[in-house]
Order: structure tokens, then sequence, then C-alpha cells
């Protein structure tokens, strides 16, 4: 295929994939219940709780005693029964966000049993490879965890439809825009940016002692006039990123700064006394800590991203963690920080964090810009030469050294590999 025609096609692809094509947008602002307010809407989570841990013990006892899988159909059936049996309990509580509840069960559940498909094949997988070895070790494949209950401190969300059981007045020019929930009343919202699109969820979301409402919208594309530019991305740990153009992001000092604050917080929290005022108090400071570098990490992730949407018409990323990307198609925003924390993986899930938030960012930016983002084979990108295809040798992290074409920068190298997968289309040049 020659280029123009791969441009084309692409051309093709991308007005198509774009035209009245619904895109879906989460804006989370802080709320400030009164403290009446906070009183009911910690009794919402404690309801909506109650309800999510019942349906799952009803799911595992059908399991347990007759084999049978219970779905949300069967469940949302019995809302009704459940409401009435208890006036002043569920009853009191919007039917939708019910449902909503029982809708994140059953996508915890979908979720399960494909991580019991992928550890089976990972099973037949490595017996398969066992028996070629002839013996030789293999690590245990993991186990899957089945659907646990959640305490009341760890659920901390519940999902409304808008305009039933929940409404969302925006600033309208006012300091304070509202948001109003079925037996919590109406809170006031720091609205910081404006909402764009129609209001299809809201949420009211606890994060430790503060509260939010997530505003989540959905639009039809507004596709920004082609660049004529495509580019292969590639992310990494030392780097950020780096372009097939060659433009590298380093990764943003203050994540340094942060891992070093908050690795001393942790040890200090450790060695404080279990259960008292001090150690409460650490922990409050680690949580803001933590708080602090997601807000600025996520800020740095809109910028990078906004920068390369609105250069480019095709991103090539390669194609990690697509579980990730499905997730942000409900709208939910990013969770991470409350238990990763390790000290051995701390620089990890610092950065770690990081790639999945950006990549949806990323894709959510580009749908709603009409852009195109294709992923590719990850494998070997970098150890491939681009220009010839041979496997190279890496004497260092930053040097891939090619027998034919000689030494270049690895991550370079692997973006423009990544480009060109992209544009050569699936299935070709995989064969790695
Ligand atoms: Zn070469």
């Amino acid at each position: 295929m020659s280029e123009a025609t791969i441009r084309r096609s692409i051309d093709e692809q991308t007005t198509r994939r774009t035209k009245g094509r619904a895109v879906r947008r989460a804006f989370k602002f802080r709320a400030y219940p009164t403290r009446p307010q906070e009183g009911r809407a910690v009794r919402l989570l404690r309801d909506h709780c109650d309800l999510y841990n019942a349906a799952l013990q009803e799911r595992r006892d059908a399991w347990r005693m007759r084999k049978v899988s219970v779905g949300y159909g069967d469940q949302s059936a019995q809302l009704r029964e459940i409401r009435e049996a208890d006036p002043d309990g569920q009853g009191r509580h919007s039917f939708t966000a019910q449902q909503q509840t029982l809708r994140r069960l059953d996508a915890t559940f979908r979720a399960f049993f494909k991580r019991v498909k992928a550890t089976e094949k990972d099973k037949q997988r490595r017996a398969k490879r066992q028996a070629n070895k002839d013996g030789k070790a293999t690590k245990q494949a993991r186990k899957v965890g089945y659907p646990r209950f959640k305490p009341y401190q760890r659920f901390d969300q519940v999902i409304f439809v808008a305009g039933d059981g929940a409404r969302w007045n925006p600033a309208d020019g006012g300091r304070w825009a509202h948001a109003t929930f079925q037996a919590v009343g109406q809170l006031k919202v720091n609205q910081h940016r404006p909402v764009q699109g129609r209001v299809k969820t809201l949420q009211l979301k606890r994060e430790y002692r503060r509260w939010y409402v997530i505003v989540v919208t959905e639009a039809e594309a507004e596709p920004l006039p082609p660049s004529g530019r495509t580019v292969g991305v590639d992310v990494g740990v030392a780097r950020f990123l780096t372009t097939s153009d060659g433009e590298v992001i380093a990764n943003p000092r203050f994540l340094d700064a942060a891992q070093a604050r908050i690795a001393q917080l942790q040890r200090r929290t450790e060695r404080a006394r279990l259960g008292s005022g001090n150690r409460k108090r650490l922990r409050r400071v680690l949580a803001k800590q933590w708080r602090k570098v997601r807000n600025q990490r996520r800020d740095f992730h809109h910028k990078t991203a906004r920068a390369l949407v609105d250069t480019y018409d095709v991103l090539a990323l390669e194609g990690l963690n697509l579980d990730n990307l499905t997730a942000s198609a409900s709208g939910s925003v990013e969770e991470s920080g409350r238990n990763v924390a390790q000290k051995a993986g701390l620089n990890r899930s610092i950065l770690d964090a990081g790639w999945g938030q950006f990549t949806r960012i990323l894709v959510a930016k580009a749908e709603s810009a009409g852009r195109r983002v294709v992923r590719v084979n990850p494998s070997y990108t970098s150890l491939d030469c681009h220009a010839c295809g041979t496997r190279c040798s890496r004497p260092r992290q930053h040097t891939i050294v090619c027998p034919n074409c000689g030494e270049q920068d690895a991550d370079l190298n692997g973006a423009r590999n990544i480009a060109t997968r992209a544009g050569l289309g699936s299935g070709q040049a995989l064969v790695a």
C-alpha cells in the first residue's frame, strides 16, 4: 500500500467514526455538604453498601447451593419488593440509583469471570510449556479472587441517573453550583470549570473526608480540522514519552519530589504507635500528599494529551492495558494510591498509575476531537530496528545497536516502530 492510500483510508475511517458519535466525559467537583446533609450522605452510602452486599450474598448462595448463576436482570427485578419491604431504608432511595449499584456488582462479576477464563488459558499454556521443557519449574498461575463483600468505609460512591433522583444546577455566573440527590438534599458544589454536553449521570463520592460530585456528560464529537500529521508514541519509565518525530517529554520533576515525601511519611506512619493520634494525623497528611500528586499528575496528563491531539490526526500507541480503556467509557475517574504504596513499589505505583490514566485521557480527547488512536502490538518495538527490521542489541538502557544501521536511541526507535506498525494496519509486521 502506498503512503497516500494509507492516508486516505485513515482519513475516511476518521470521519466515519466521528460522525454523530457521542463522547462521554466526566467532570469531578468538590462538594460541600452541611452537617445534616453529610449524615444523610453517609447513610445513603451505607444503604447502597447493604444492597450491594445482599446482592452479592444472593449470587454466592445461589451458586454454592444450587449451582445457579444469578444475573443483573434477576436482581433488578427484585428491587420493587425489597423497597416495599423496607420503606424507611431501601425504600427511600432512588430506584435507578439502586439499579446502578446492582450494575456495578454485575460488572465486578463479569470482570471476575473474565479473569477466571484468562487464568484457565494461562494454566493450559503453562502446562504445555511445562511439558515441552520437561519438568523445568514455571511460576504458579495466579489465583483469582471471588468478588468480596465491601465494608462500609470502602463503599464510597453512588451513581444517579440525571433527572431521576438527582439534578444538576450549574454555577451560571454565581460561585456555587448545586447537585441535588434524593434522600440527601441540595449540595453546594465548587464548579471550577464549565461542564460540556448533556448531563447523563451524577455520582456522589466520598474520598477520605471529602465529598465529590462527578458529572458525566455526553456530547457529539467536535472534529478538529485535519493537521495532516501522524505520530507514533512510546511511553516509558525513564522518560514519560518519546514521539516518532523525536520529541521527548520527560517525567515531571514533581513526581520525584512527591516520591521522596511520600516514602518519608510512610516510614513515619509505620513507626507511630497503632491507634495513636499521631498516627492518625500522619495518615491524613499522607492521604493529602497522594491527593496532591494525583492532581498534579492528572493535570500534566491533560496538558500533554491536549498538545498531542491538537498536533496529530492519528496517534499510534502500544496496545497495553485495554481493560483500563473500557473503564473510562462509563465515566469513572481514576482511583489509586490508597493501598498501592508499599515502599518497594512506590516508584512504580507513582509512574504506573500514570500510563493507564494518560492513555484514557488521550483516547477521550482524541475521540471528542475526531482524531484516531491506533493500538499496535507491543512486542519488540524497542528491540527491532525500525529501518531494516533486524533484531538489535541493547548495550545501555537508552541505546540499541542494529548490525546494519548502527547505534540508535532506543525510545525513538520504539516510537518509529509503533508508527510503522500502525500505518501497515493490524496483522502486518507483527511477526516478531
Ligand atoms: Zn537496521
